[in-house]
């Protein structure tokens, strides 16, 4: 078990690609809180998903056993599954394009007696084949998340700009 998790977590980490993250705005790191930025433009949809790691993995230091390993692993591989994490307006057929996950844990940069925070950012690309019928998203996320309490979203695109807080209990961002 614990040397096909040590194969298996480089292999997903292999698939992880970098970005910058000069572009996001963070807000304070609260637990239970995070941002989604919504990009509309022409046939992409563009989401940009940031807040505390805690959310999303319920810790914020490099895992300390096979337990926690397997946790990171698991909430990867989850982020990558886009059908169970948002699901845009089903009329405009977007299929994804791409999914980048940026975190500290994803590149072995926390100790494990790191009591700091830590954050993770997702970028993901959509592509629509009728971009027409895109008028919303559903953040199926909070199904997986536990921890995640609340998203503050806003939404820019060329005809449309907005925000919402959403929830648990209200996951449907409209535009
Ligand atoms: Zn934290």
């Amino acid at each position: 078990m614990r040397s096909s998790l040590r194969f298996l977590i480089p292999l997903a980490l292999a698939s992880l690609s970098i970005k910058s993250v000069a572009a996001h705005e963070l807000g304070p790191h609260v637990h239970g809180v995070a941002s989604l930025q919504v990009a509309v433009d022409g046939n992409i949809l563009t989401l940009d998903f940031s807040g505390p790691l805690d959310n999303l993995l319920g810790f914020e230091h490099a895992p300390r056993d096979d337990k926690q390993k397997a946790a990171v692993k698991n909430m990867v591989e989850t982020l990558h599954h886009t059908d169970g994490v948002f699901a845009p307006s089903p009329a405009a057929n977007c299929t994804s394009v791409s999914v980048k996950l940026e975190s500290s844990v994803l590149e072995a940069k926390l100790t494990s007696s790191n009591d700091g925070h830590a954050d993770i950012d997702g970028e993901y690309v959509f592509r629509c084949g009728h971009p027409e019928n895109l008028h919303g998203l559903e953040l199926k996320l909070f199904d997986s998340f536990h921890n995640l309490h609340q998203v503050e979203a806003q939404v820019a695109g060329p005809h449309t700009q907005t925000a919402a807080r959403l929830s648990p209990a209200q996951r449907n961002l409209s535009w």
